[in-house]
């Protein structure tokens, strides 16, 4: 429970009294006046090994409640596959917890977010990135955890483990729907549905909205579909759309290394006439994307994450004005940013972890 919905809560009195019958009408005879009992929100006190695994390098920590108690980072050598990437994890959550004097049997349960789509009910990875983790969908990580951690273990797509931990400890706690938008590398995106993650028949539901279409005669996208938001909309996009550009070698962008949305939006304000082109094109990807979520998903809050956070003051009121105009919605659908940055990942899949316990 959040602590505004406490406070709230908290300021309801409650009182019992005891009626008795005088003379044909009720009295009082006794009134006791107290608040509500209101609990502390519930700490999760086990500590729990978790890993954000990125397509370049894995994130670990270990988490207790929000606080991660330590932290490190290895590469993740994704063209090797999945099974030598998890031993090497197991290796360094060992290294992490005798760095921090915890016995490592003392960890209660493992998490894993993983860059891909994770079916629901089994947590068997559906779908890679290309070229990365390739053998990961042979590898029941149930059953190895069963064997080799001898504990239980939660797997979840990436997105939706930073959305769970910024539902828990972040930007959208206290929110019963909420969705999330990562912008930057590419467009990820998640949901919260009725107070759980939304997933669908495969684990799909809520991980695609990047990857609707938004123009028809739009360039194909790496997942395959044409004219996605991803394919207007990030930065392997945006480097493709400057290359392909007339006026490219005459913009700052040709000297930008990496050419990226740090770069575009620095070079965009200083007037480069490319860099404002191409930024407006992503924002406007962005923001039909972000009215098409509100659409299908009506969530009290939109969340926007990611790489893109340099220049927040400007994305921010840009999707909201859309939304404003465009969405069907007739309420407003508060457009914040994301709180926990790079730590949400890690959280997120902590927190769906500690829920195994
Ligand atoms: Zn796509």
């Amino acid at each position: 429970m959040s602590s505004d919905k406490q406070t709230r809560l908290a300021a309801r009195g409650v009182t019992v009294a005891l009626l008795i019958q005088k003379n044909g009408e009720n009295a009082i005879a006794s009134r006791i006046e107290f608040e509500l009992y209101c609990p502390r929100p519930v700490k999760i006190m086990t500590i729990i090994a978790a890993a954000d695994v990125g397509g370049t390098t894995i994130k670990l920590a270990l988490v207790q409640d929000s606080v991660l108690l330590a932290r490190a980072e290895i590469p993740a050598e994704a063209e090797a596959g999945l099974a030598p990437a998890l031993e090497r994890m197991v290796s360094a959550w060992r290294n992490l917890c005798n760095r921090s004097s915890i016995p490592f049997e003392q960890i209660g349960a493992f998490g894993i977010s993983f860059p891909g789509i994770i079916d629901p009910r089994t947590e068997r990875v559906w779908i890679t990135p290309a070229g990365k983790f390739e053998d990961s969908r042979t590898i029941d990580l149930q059953h190895w955890a069963q064997n080799r951690l001898q504990r239980p273990i939660a797997v979840c797509n990436d997105a939706k483990a930073a959305l769970a931990g910024e539902w828990r400890f972040g930007a959208a706690r206290g929110a019963s729907n909420a969705a999330m938008m990562t912008l930057g590398t590419g467009v990820g995106t998640a949901v919260i549905m009725n107070g759980a993650p939304l997933n669908g028949a495969h684990g799909l539901a809520g991980n695609a909205a990047g990857h609707v279409t938004i123009d028809l005669s739009g360039p194909q996208c790496l997942c395959g579909n044409i004219g996605c938001v991803e394919s207007e909309g990030s930065s392997w996009a945006m480097r493709r759309q400057a290359e392909a550009h007339p006026g490219f070698a005459a913009s700052c962008l040709a000297t930008a290394h990496p050419l990226d949305y740090k770069a575009l939006f620095a070079a965009a304000r200083d007037g480069d006439a490319l860099a404002i082109e191409l930024r407006d094109r992503s924002l406007r990807a962005w923001a039909v994307g972000a009215a098409n979520m509100i659409n299908n998903f009506d969530p009290e809050i939109l969340i926007i994450g990611g790489g893109v956070a340099v220049a927040a003051d400007l994305i921010l009121p840009c999707i909201s004005s859309h939304i404003r105009k465009h969405a069907w919605a007739q309420w407003e659908v508060p457009v914040v940013a994301a709180q926990l940055g790079n730590d949400a990942g890690l959280l997120g899949i902590a927190h769906l972890a500690a829920e195994r316990l």
